[in-house]
């Protein structure tokens, strides 16, 4: 006789655990029921969950590959699908083994997080692979600027998507919307395929993309949070800024509160549970790491297949057996693809800057150098070799030219975006204070330099002006350049029509300030 093989765990027995964590929560007092979010709170974070973008694209996912076998009998196909008409998202389709012959009813979504991959990733890949040996069909989807999406004005992740968050937010739109409004459209995709009972999932920044996926689309079902981050994400607590709720610092007990479906949180930790917690949540804690460990998509197994209904328990006894590490990238999207700056934008009002106020940015530290005599002309933006020829410039035109170093604040961009304030803002107020400490009576600014040294109230000359978005470096120019509403109606080049001391010409430059200066 062949002994059975071992069973992980059986759903009741899940339920039963989970129901112990529920209990801690809600009967015992563990944690105070909070109330969630009104109506009206719900529709507005709807409505900012909503990236801008063109006419509805067509939900049907396009193969762009061959499908693969892998594990438990599902396969694997990369696929793309539109954002926007001629807008491809990227991503995997996994299928369990017979699909073609009848379409799962279930398909559950994932999203990743940031662990250097997409998709491709362990942290998205293994729990796909092992839904999909369950019976799902599972859609994993890259944000934009992942894997062959990876496209200079696509990127939205860490250091390298801060103009992309940068021009977001300028348009009145934001990095977590754009992911939000993508997954949507995996959601489109799900349907199109035949599933009827949805669920999302991802680990740590993909933990925070479906708990909000799941807060504004009624079609998830249920939902699994590998990992999760504080959410929404709070203001100097690290991270990346694409997942942070713009205009909503944490913690927001009432957010949570509010998600109305079942959810597993899969905690990394054995600290308590974050506050607001619904009575339908589900909370498992663990000694981590930061992943989505096995022991973790166990949980997420047994959890989807009893809130979902998956039919093959099989795939959830692949135990000891690891589902494939593969790359699961399909053709590059071509290189001149749309970027974010192609979503068709509803941008705030040109921002009007008031007088600098350096408190309101924890008073930046402002060092200058400064060299020759006469008006002080401070140096905004210019640097290095460049530096030392303009300043010869200046004091061969009898002017006292004093370079100028702003203390970076790796914090700025959070703040600027949870408080809601314009981030060029903070090296206006830098600007304010160097003039203040040197007593300068003029500014010399080069590219983005020229938006905050408009603001000082001093005469000034622009070199190298950013008059439209087609102007912006970002390999040189700082994220800050994207300023609300700066691209959209004429409001860039008005902006550089009202300094008519600009150009790329600078002894003109110069003798322009020199004349201003000493008449
Ligand atoms: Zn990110």
């Amino acid at each position: 006789m062949i002994p059975p093989r071992p069973r992980r765990r059986a759903p009741q027995q899940t339920a039963a655990r989970y129901f112990g964590a529920a209990a801690c929560l809600t009967l015992l007092g563990c944690a105070p029921s909070t109330p969630p979010m009104s109506a009206a709170e719900r529709a507005a974070l709807k409505a900012e969950l909503q990236a801008p973008t063109a006419a509805q694209p067509s939900p049907a996912v396009e193969r762009v590959g061959p499908a693969r076998a892998g594990f438990g009998g599902a396969t694997v196909t990369p696929v793309r699908l539109a954002l926007q008409p001629g807008w491809w998202l990227t991503g995997a389709l996994f299928s369990p083994a017979g699909a073609e012959g009848s379409p799962p009813e279930v398909g559950v979504l994932v999203a990743h997080g940031h662990f250097g991959q997409g998709k491709s990733g362990a942290e998205a890949q293994e729990i796909a692979w092992r839904l999909a040996a369950q019976g799902a069909t599972v859609l994993s989807l890259d944000s934009p600027g992942e894997e062959e999406g990876a496209l200079p004005g696509r990127q939205l992740h860490l250091e390298a998507g801060a103009h992309g968050r940068a021009l977001l937010r300028a348009g009145g739109s934001s990095a977590l919307a754009v992911q939000v409004t993508a997954l949507q459209r995996g959601l489109d995709a799900l349907q199109a395929l035949g599933a009827r009972r949805i669920g999302a999932t991802g680990a740590s920044g993909g933990a925070v993309l479906s708990m909000y996926l799941a807060l504004v689309d009624p079609r998830v079902q249920a939902v699994v949070l590998a990992s999760p981050p504080p959410i929404p994400r709070e203001g100097r607590g690290g991270g990346c800024l694409c997942d942070q709720l713009p205009g909503h610092p944490g913690p927001a007990p009432a957010l949570l509160a509010s998600l109305g479906v079942p959810s597993l949180w899969l905690l990394d930790h054995r600290g308590p549970p974050p506050e607001g917690l619904p009575r339908s949540a589900r909370v498992v804690g663990s000694d981590g790491p930061h992943s989505y460990t096995e022991e973790m998509q166990a949980e997420a197994q047994a959890f989807f297949a009893a809130e979902l209904g998956l039919d093959r328990p099989e795939g959830a006894l692949a135990a000891g057996e690891r589902p494939p590490a593969w790359d699961l990238a399909g053709p590059p999207l071509p290189t001149d693809s749309p970027g974010l700056e192609a979503l068709p934008f509803a941008p705030p009002p040109a921002w009007a800057p008031g007088p600098a106020d350096p408190a309101a940015w924890g008073s930046p530290v402002v060092e200058t150098h400064c060299e020759g005599n006469g008006p002080v002309v401070l140096l905004a933006g210019v640097e290095g070799e460049d530096r030392a020829q303009l300043s010869a410039a200046l004091r061969a035109a009898g002017l006292r030219a004093c370079a100028l170093r702003v203390s970076e604040d790796e914090g700025a961009e959070a703040e600027a975006q949870l408080q809601g304030r314009v981030w060029a803002e903070r090296q206006a107020a830098a600007l304010a204070v160097a003039a203040a400490q040197q007593g300068a009576a003029a500014i010399y600014a080069q590219r983005a330099w020229g938006l905050p040294a408009g603001v000082v109230g001093l005469p000034w000359a622009w070199e190298r002006p950013i008059c439209a978005l087609k102007d912006v470096q970002p390999a040189v120019d700082p994220a800050w350049v994207h300023t609300p509403g700066a691209w959209w109606g004429g409001a860039a080049e008005a902006r550089c029509a009202a300094q008519p001391r600009r150009g790329e010409d600078r002894a003109a430059l110069i003798t322009e300030l020199r004349g201003a200066l000493l008449p």
